[in-house]
């Protein structure tokens, strides 16, 4: 393979070196630099000098300003820049610049099943809800023997769960953070692919008890309310003797509510009436060049067939929130985009912390310098589409097209928010690798290079490598990627996190006071 690197934009003064084994000092590209010293795979070379001072660019934006000179050739590294100040959020533009509507995409459908509330699940699977991590054992057990013994009589459902978190209890119930997972929790147990009514397993004495996680209609709650009682078992119950007696009475409901999902049957339904949620985990330099934009691709299809696609991660969408706030589609969005961002701020000021907190030792590993660059990739992602709607973290999204639903980005708790948001299903795009997976909805992921994906050939569901190293098209992998959403939504294709079960936990996001 000949010396490569990718530059994204004409404005750029370093690229991205493409080569796998990284190159040697010495090495010169068609056109130059010669490189002054060796750099690894996904790292930046400076393709001009950059004066001490002077702005590193990268996607045509200012990722950094040089910390001394560099030379053409050099490798500019984590230490060779400085963090630039975020934009300020006072005076951004709102909706100067919204997209106007992409041409329709007709004729695509996917086999779902349809809820009484107009979602669609791309599973039919039991969830059973717990309101406190006190009985998450125990309802863990139950699902085990639910699983064994009574699952295989019920062939349309796909599987039985225990929505557990380490909510519920000790905590500050009335205070204002409270209310994110407390929502995340209801919404969660309400899920497109549960079927949309619960079934809640609660100790009893508990501060989270199933009247506030399933307010009646009218007492203000978020949508979606039930207009009825859920289902609920209370283990403190006098007329229960005994975790025998216990377990028993949770597998009884079980069973009831098994009867009512497998009566349910796919049916074809238009793309519509996809949840998607994008995300991104163990990000590296690449990212930005070949995953996200295909998913980027991906999720402009997505919104000319008339689905909702999320995109998320506060702190990654933050230092790129001025290339966002002009593509709303009216100020009132990019308003509450803003908003989403300054409740942010301040979230990680409390905790003596700020944006640059962000990347992790894997994405500096992957030749992400710093946080700007990093958002920079990341709202690749969300294509190119008008930000048609913002909801905050944990609410359910019912607005179609590109909608930024706000969480943060650690990779199991953005999962979680999405989850609530009512995603059915879920794109994860990688460059470090990771092996996420959930239960309530499948994951597809996207490698950023094909090194992982040839490592990791039972892990990854889509390469985009080869956008890097021309083998293919943005457009190209964009297609793919679309139309295996269909597929997994329709359960014809199995993702591999399915495959192989791996389920990460469900990590409710919770800014409140713990007792
Ligand atoms: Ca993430």
């Amino acid at each position: 393979m000949k010396p490569l690197y990718v530059r994204v934009h004409a404005r750029d003064n370093v690229g991205i070196i493409v080569n796998p084994e990284g190159l040697a000092a010495g090495v010169s590209f068609d056109g130059g630099p010669t490189l002054r010293e060796a750099i690894p795979q996904s790292h930046k070379v400076a393709l001009r000098p950059i004066a001490a001072g002077a702005p590193v660019i990268r996607y045509g934006e200012v990722i950094g300003l040089a910390t001394r000179a560099m030379e053409a050739g050099d490798w500019v590294r984590e230490d060779s820049l400085r963090l630039p100040a975020p934009p300020a959020l006072d005076d951004l533009p709102l909706a100067t610049a919204t997209p106007p509507p992409l041409p329709p995409l007709e004729g695509y459908t996917f086999d779902g099943y349809r809820n009484t509330d107009g979602s669609v699940g791309a599973r039919n699977i039991l969830g059973i809800t717990t309101t406190v991590q006190c009985v998450a054992p125990t309802v863990e057990y139950a699902v085990r023997r639910i699983k064994a013994e009574l699952l295989p009589r019920y062939p349309n459902v796909d599987d039985a769960t225990a929505i557990t978190h380490s909510y519920g209890c000790g905590v500050a119930i009335d205070a204002p953070g409270a209310a994110i997972p407390i929502r995340t929790i209801r919404n969660i147990s309400l899920h497109p692919n549960l079927g949309g009514w619960p079934l809640v397993v609660s100790l009893g004495c508990e501060k989270m008890q199933p009247g506030r996680l399933f307010p009646a209609p009218g007492a203000g709650a978020a949508l979606p309310v039930l207009d009825g009682e859920p289902h609920v078992i209370r283990m403190q119950d006098h007329e229960l003797r005994g975790f025998g007696n216990i377990a028993g009475s949770i597998m009884r409901h079980a069973e009831q509510r098994l009867e009512e999902l497998n009566r349910r049957a796919r049916t074809a339904c238009p793309a519509s009436g996809l949840v998607v949620g994008l995300q991104c985990g163990g990000s590296d330099a690449f990212s930005g060049v070949t995953c996200n934009p295909a998913v980027g691709f991906a999720a402009d299809l997505l919104v000319r067939a008339g689905a909702t696609v999320m995109f998320s991660e506060v702190t990654e969408v933050r230092d790129a929130v001025h290339l966002l706030t002009p593509r709303a589609a009216t100020p009132e969005v990019a308003r509450a985009l803003i908003a989403e961002m300054r409740w942010y701020d301040e979230y990680l000021a409390r905790g003596s912390a700020d944006r640059s907190a962000n990347p992790t030792p894997g994405n500096k590993r992957g030749g992400l310098s710093n946080i700007v660059e990093k958002a920079l990739g990341s709202v690749a992602k969300a294509g190119t589409s008008a930000l048609a709607a913002v909801a905050p973290s944990g609410e359910r999204v019912t607005a179609k097209g590109l909608v930024f639903a706000a969480t943060p980005a650690s990779d199991f708790i953005c999962g979680t928010q999405q989850l609530a948001a009512g995603m059915n299903v879920h794109v994860f795009t990688t460059g470090e690798g990771s092996p996420y997976g959930l239960a309530l909805a499948p994951v597809i992921k996207v490698s950023s290079r094909t090194a992982l994906a040839e490592r990791w050939h039972d892990l990854i569901d889509v390469d985009a490598g080869r956008i890097a190293t021309g083998e293919a098209t943005i457009e190209e992998v964009g297609w793919e990627i679309f139309r295996l959403i269909l597929d997994v939504a329709s359960g014809r294709k199995q993702t591999w996190a399915s495959r192989w079960e791996l389920h990460n936990a469900l990590a409710p996001f919770n800014p409140g006071p713990v007792t």
